[in-house]
């Protein structure tokens, strides 16, 4: 846990000015992958792991931004009209000129950011990045935050700014997400529920493979294209479909046929991944851990076999999760190619399941994961210690 005091210290050394905090959680996706551009259901959790923005006013309309990740110190001018640049700042330049966009009328502001969500690993620093400096701005500016108003500009943000064309899921759990509680998006209508995550005798555990492949963007924005070309063909069928949400598991059985490959593969995922998602929010509100896990186990083969967006190093921290007695589940979480694994791991072996994945996974790698045992944790907020 990041100490406030010394953040705040830091941040009057640098600008000599008295700092308000904001932070926003990371979020791990328990299940529910590449469901969310499909307009399908998706149940992230937030992690006790936040991104923190100190923030005081300028009067001059300008930003200036730190961040403990970077050398370099990155200056704008607040308006609509910002561009992307080539440096790290993309997602606050983002931010805030979507929501100027939006016709909130912001102050400049000096910002310090530091992070506890590791960048890059597929826990949505940059979306965690987004909310917590879109909310300060608000705030600064003394307006009322609308949560989904806010997750929406922060993900236009993501797709102008930082180039990636996410789903609204990250963008959503840092804004709405609720301490002890995964969240069940439907990514079609934007209609949100808390679901209870009970962790008195289980824990939810991140594994970073430390990997990230080349092969992440241009095969996320392939499989865009794979599965809107699956409704176009099923649509010749099943007229009036929008999209995969809207094929029923019976109807695609019929149908998969007249599908060519890989086509039909990219399809069977998404709409059985819709079905798991639903079993598992189900699952999670009866405490049903096992039958949670059964489905956390082929939403990650469907991931591997049909999607195809796992890797060597994601398969093999999911095989050493499933020859462990203490866990439930584990699958890849994320876009894939890389990132995390999320694994369901009784609360009393945890200690074991750590140390032998480390082991297991350094001796055939040769890299030493990051563990991370997470709580759910709350929403984006302002931190008065
Ligand atoms: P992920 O969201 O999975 O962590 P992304 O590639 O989407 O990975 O986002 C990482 C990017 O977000 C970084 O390269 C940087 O531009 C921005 N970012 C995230 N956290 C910080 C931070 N603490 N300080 C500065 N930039 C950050
Ligand atoms: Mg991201």
């Amino acid at each position: 846990m990041m100490n406030f005091q010394d953040f705040r210290q830091q941040f009057r050394q640098l600008y000599s000015n008295e700092p308000r905090l904001f932070s926003a959680p990371g979020r791990v996706n328990l299940i529910g992958e590449h469901t969310d551009y499909n307009d399908g259901f998706v149940l992230p959790m937030a992690i006790d792991r936040r991104t923190v923005v100190a923030m005081a006013p300028r009067n001059d309309g300008r930003v200036r931004c730190l961040s403990t990740e970077f050398d370099e110190q990155i200056e704008f001018e607040l308006k609509a009209d910002l561009k992307p640049a080539h440096d790290w700042a993309n997602h606050v330049r983002g931010v805030a000129a979507c929501l100027l966009r939006d016709e909130y009328n912001l102050r400049g502001a000096d910002l310090l950011i530091a992070s506890e969500v590791p960048l890059g690993a597929g826990l949505s620093s940059s979306a965690a990045l987004e909310i917590a400096v879109g909310y300060g701005l608000l705030k600064l500016a003394e307006h009322l935050v609308d949560p989904v108003r806010l997750a929406l500009a922060a993900q236009k943000a993501e797709h102008e700014f930082a180039g990636t064309q996410c789903g609204v899921m990250d963008q959503f759990i840092a804004c709405l997400a609720r301490e002890g509680h995964a969240l069940k998006i439907d990514c079609r209508t934007l209609e949100y529920e808390a679901v209870p995550v009970d962790l008195s005798d289980a824990r939810v555990v991140v594994v970073n493979s430390m990997v990230k492949h080349e092969l992440a963007s241009s095969e996320y924005n392939q499989r865009r294209a794979e599965c809107e070309e699956a409704v176009r063909r099923l649509a010749g069928h099943l007229p009036g479909i929008q999209s995969l949400r809207d094929v029923e598991l019976e109807e695609f059985d019929q149908w998969a046929d007249a599908l060519p490959e890989p086509i039909r593969r990219r399809a069977n995922h998404v709409i059985t991944e819709n079905a798991r998602t639903l079993a598992a929010v189900e699952a999670l509100q009866l405490g049903q851990l096992s039958h949670f896990g059964k489905l956390m186990k082929a939403s990650h083969e469907s991931l591997r076999e049909d999607y195809q967006v796992s890797c060597r190093e994601l398969d093999l921290l999911v095989e050493i999760a499933g020859r462990h007695s203490a866990v439930y589940g584990a699958r890849m979480t994320g876009g894939g190619f890389g990132g995390c694994t999320v694994n369901l791991v009784k609360a009393d072996e945890v200690e074991s399941f750590m140390a032998e994945t480390a082991e297991a996974y350094r001796w055939v790698i040769g890299i030493q994961p990051e563990i991370y045992v997470c709580q759910a944790s709350g929403a984006v907020r302002e931190e008065n210690q």
